[in-house]
């Protein structure tokens, strides 16, 4: 063991499952179908927002919790969607993706051994956060609904796990819907359950809501700003990168009610203390107009309906895919021996023999659950989508 002056402190903590794929398909030169970013460009009039920012010398520290016409833009969007006003001076603060605001949330929140429930499939970075507010972590999972075959075709949320979990020890919940990575959406009465739940609780909420704008066949999101008793005690997340094919520039909202927003904004003032500010006056003017944010259901809609097109004729079982960009399918019944490997080893071959990458739904999971699932993500051009359907259709 050569020397060193550091223990990890996080031990079982290694590279991101995104990043270890994003670079085995590099390297084996593969369709990457893997970390969900498009491989589109955003719209220029956004780029060219941001660059007038830039020109207009926006360029120096914003206000702690981004600037006041940002904030007021989030709130009329989310007014306008949901129905709920959050104040743009109290109430709304822009952060660096989603991923700070949910750490923030956490460390804002829990303290060491609080309870904290996830639902698994879980996106990968809620329990270190966790771990790093040193809290405790109490990972439910979504059940499994199989068919004949015993093969999954939809996920259902655990609720009679939730209401035996849920008690006055809960300091935070995290929830994600639309869902990465299987794609599920919450309905309105999923909110009402939770409401039951916790009701007799102090339990706060942390809401991702990062593909709120994906979602499909005419439904409509339940943010949980529709829900005015749950909206009392949550967090609400969202990320300009998913909604706006800008993943790289990191730049996302918090909204809660004043009491909570005052405690986030404790954290947030000395973990990032502000965003950068030209993308916040080029988002700002962005959204005066929402029809780039109203058309991207239609328009994921469509690139998911041509991806399920191209996979019809495999032996891929697809889920439905209600929300997100992502597709998940089970690989157990392709008439080929690579169908045995576990989802981790199945995705590593895809990637450097069919040269097309993606994720094993097991990455979302503490414990090891292997269930033959693996998740595609199809914020791609057509012409990605071609290459990599031509490729899966020759197992
Ligand atoms: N939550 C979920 C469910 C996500 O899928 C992602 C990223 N894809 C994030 C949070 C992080 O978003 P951001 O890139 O804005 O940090
Ligand atoms: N959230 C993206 C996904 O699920 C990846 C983000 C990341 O690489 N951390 O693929």
């Amino acid at each position: 063991m050569p020397h060193t002056l550091l223990n990890s402190k996080f031990p079982q903590v290694g590279t991101t499952i995104f990043t270890v794929m994003s670079a085995l398909a590099t390297e084996h030169q593969a369709i990457n179908l893997g970390q969900g970013f498009p491989d589109f460009s955003c719209d220029p009039q956004l780029i060219d927002s941001v660059h007038q920012a830039m020109k207009n010398d926006q360029n120096q520290y914003p206000p702690m919790a981004g600037i006041v016409p940002l904030r007021q833009k989030v709130s009329e969007k989310v007014e306008s969607l949901y129905g709920k006003r959050y104040d743009p001076i109290q109430e709304i603060t822009i952060t660096a993706g989603a991923t700070q605001a949910i750490l923030t949330v956490i460390l804002a929140v829990v303290r060491p051994n609080e309870e904290v429930i996830v639902i698994e499939p879980v996106y990968d970075s809620y329990v270190p956060s966790i771990d790093m507010a040193g809290g405790k972590t109490i990972a439910l999972q979504m059940k499994p609904i199989r068919n004949d075959q015993g093969i999954i075709e939809s996920y259902a949320l655990p609720w009679d796990e939730l209401a035996q979990s849920i008690n006055p020890k809960t300091r935070l919940i995290m929830i994600n819907s639309p869902h990465n990575p299987t794609g599920m959406v919450w309905q309105a009465k999923d909110l009402d359950r939770l409401a039951e739940l916790v009701r007799p609780t102090n339990a706060i909420i942390c809401s991702d809501e990062v593909y709120e704008h994906m979602v499909f066949d005419d439904a409509l999101h339940q943010s949980i700003a529709r829900h005015p008793e749950l909206a009392k005690r949550s967090f609400l997340i969202s990320s300009f990168g998913k909604t706006f094919h800008v993943t790289g520039w990191k730049v996302g909202y918090v909204c809660a009610p004043q009491d909570l927003m005052t405690e986030f904004r404790k954290v947030h003032q000395f973990n990032v203390f502000t965003v950068n500010t030209p993308m916040q006056y080029g988002i700002a003017a962005y959204l005066e107009d929402p029809n780039p944010y109203l058309a991207l259901s239609h328009f994921y809609q469509k690139k998911r309906d041509y991806f399920q097109a191209g996979l019809k004729n495999t032996q891929f079982s697809l889920l439905p895919s209600p929300g997100t960009y992502f597709q998940c399918v089970d690989y157990s019944q392709l008439k080929i021996p690579e169908a045995k490997l576990n989802e981790t080893d199945f995705c590593k071959w895809l990637t450097t023999e069919i040269k097309v990458a993606a994720i094993p739904v097991s990455a979302f999971y503490g414990k090891s659950n292997d269930e033959n699932m693996i998740r595609f993500c199809f914020a791609k051009k057509e012409e990605t989508l071609n290459a990599a359907i031509k490729q899966l259709q020759r197992l």
